[in-house]
């Protein structure tokens, strides 16, 4: 997608603080963080949401949640850290591809 910013990140049209990267995803850092750690783990291939996603994106989303534990142990989350991914505009979403949010780094609220 031309006018996607996270398409544009994965791309390196945009600056973003990259932390991970492989060939099917990467993860920086949000621009306004929420925690002391934030990061963004998104697809390189433009995915809008889990709504988006199909049979064929099953390896995909398999890799993306084998490695958000991977990255939260490189940025040292040892004590625990929280996944989120908003999804659709109900939910909360305002970059429409998909992303999971990892947050720790301190004390976090319950849900
Ligand atoms: O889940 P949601 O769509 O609300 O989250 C989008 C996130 O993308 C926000 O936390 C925002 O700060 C972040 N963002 C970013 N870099 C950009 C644009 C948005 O980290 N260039």
């Amino acid at each position: 997608m031309s006018d996607c910013i996270f398409c544009k990140i994965t791309k390196g049209e945009i600056p973003a603080e990259i932390v991970y990267e492989d060939e099917h995803c990467i993860a920086f850092r949000d621009i306004q963080p929420k925690a002391p750690v934030h990061l963004l783990v998104i697809p390189r291939k433009h995915v809008a949401n889990l709504d988006d996603l199909t049979d064929d994106d099953r390896d995909l989303i398999s890799h993306m949640m084998l490695t958000i534990p991977r990255i939260a142990r490189q940025q040292g989350l040892n004590e625990g850290y929280r996944t989120v991914t908003n999804n659709g505009e109900g939910g909360g979403q305002e970059v429409f591809h998909l992303h999971f949010h990892i947050l720790g780094g301190g004390r976090l609220h319950h849900l």
